[in-house]
């Protein structure tokens, strides 16, 4: 099947086109307009969602060399998202598949993530265990088939990524501090600071307490030194990150081992990181793991993982009606 899949859950308008199985574009429209706010407001998100939608579709559609009428399903992702960001690739998808009159598909956001690794060689085995760390989650995912997961663990309170953008934030890295976090990190020394790891039961996380944490060491540094931060940013940014990354492992290990997995997978927006990569390929000799780490522009937000849930879903028979309305909080 040819299938045009649209992603817009936060804050990147994309579309894609995938035709048996092979994505054949990918087109992702990053907002800018939140960069002086310093995070996404939903509001603006929207709006600009309205404005590159048309754009990016045409172009998702010419790069592709696929006409309209090639078309055999129309996808988008469902949820989970920013609602006024999900109504408009909803409405849009649902707009297009009744004009052409062909099904319509509804995706899970975090499904489609995991997904990913379906697009390019090699392919997980199945079951394989995903760790899935992005901006408003961070899960252990027993992945048993394409479109059979179950959630094992996961945080109760902050995702990974917002540990990473607020701790960026607080040391006055610009909009999306994640990435430029990681920039940093690479010059410093990982064993610089001390953090507290969070500890939750089973494979659960916590990753507020060492925001606060790192909130009060930098209050108390910089009361006797105020150039604290900038003399030692590159070692701040790595320690931090160091914790970070030592906390999602030490329960990707457990679950890995009291289910006797050895197919382990990360997804996901922190999995452009370059620290756990390097770690998760450490893990990899370390515990004999058969690791797959997403290509950079399938770690954040993209249609192409969108594409490929659609095209496993596709081949199950599982379309939506025109009654679909999107789902900020959708749960696989
Ligand atoms: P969700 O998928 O949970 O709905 P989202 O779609 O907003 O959230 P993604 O696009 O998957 O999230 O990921 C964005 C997150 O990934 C941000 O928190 C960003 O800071 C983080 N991120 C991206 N690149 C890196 C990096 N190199 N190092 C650390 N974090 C990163
Ligand atoms: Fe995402």
């Amino acid at each position: 099947p040819t299938i045009l899949a649209i992603e817009s859950s936060c804050d990147d308008t994309s579309a894609a086109i995938i035709r048996g199985g092979k994505v054949l574009s990918n087109i992702v429209t990053t907002q800018a307009v939140h960069e002086q706010y310093g995070g996404v407001v939903p509001e603006l998100a929207s709006r600009a969602h309205q404005q590159n939608i048309i754009p990016v579709v045409h172009q998702a559609l010419r790069t592709a060399n696929v006409s309209k009428s090639d078309l055999n399903a129309v996808a988008f992702t469902r949820g989970p998202g920013l609602l006024g960001a999900l109504l408009v690739g909803c409405s849009f998808a649902k707009s297009f598949a009744l004009g052409l009159g062909i099904p319509l598909i509804e995706v899970n956001h975090m499904q489609a993530h995991i997904l990913a690794h379906f697009i390019d060689e090699p392919t997980p085995q199945f079951p394989f265990l995903c760790l899935t760390v992005s901006g408003g989650h961070t899960q252990i995912v027993l992945v048993k088939d394409h479109l059979d997961m179950e959630i094992i663990g996961q945080t109760t309170d902050d995702a990974v990524g917002e540990a990473f953008d607020k701790t960026a934030k607080m040391l006055g890295l610009p909009y999306p501090g994640g990435p430029m976090l990681d920039k940093t990190a690479a010059k410093g020394n990982p064993d610089a600071f001390q953090f507290p790891v969070g500890n939750m039961p089973e494979y659960n996380f916590s990753f507020s307490g060492i925001k606060t944490s790192v909130l009060y060491f930098l209050r108390d540094k910089t009361k006797d030194n105020p150039n604290f931060v900038e003399e030692n940013l590159e070692d701040i940014c790595a320690s931090v990150q160091k914790t970070l990354i030592k906390t999602l492992m030490k329960k990707l290990v457990l679950a890995a081992k009291d289910l006797g997995i050895k197919e382990v997978a990360i997804a996901g927006g922190v999995s452009a990181n370059s620290g756990l990569r390097q770690t998760l390929q450490e893990y990899a000799k370390k515990y004999n793991w058969n690791v797959y780490i997403p290509a950079f522009q399938y770690c954040t937000d993209n249609a192409g993982m969108i594409a490929m849930a659609a095209h496993f879903q596709y081949l199950k028979g599982d379309f939506s009606s025109q009654y679909v309305s999107p789902e900020p909080r959708l749960k696989f």
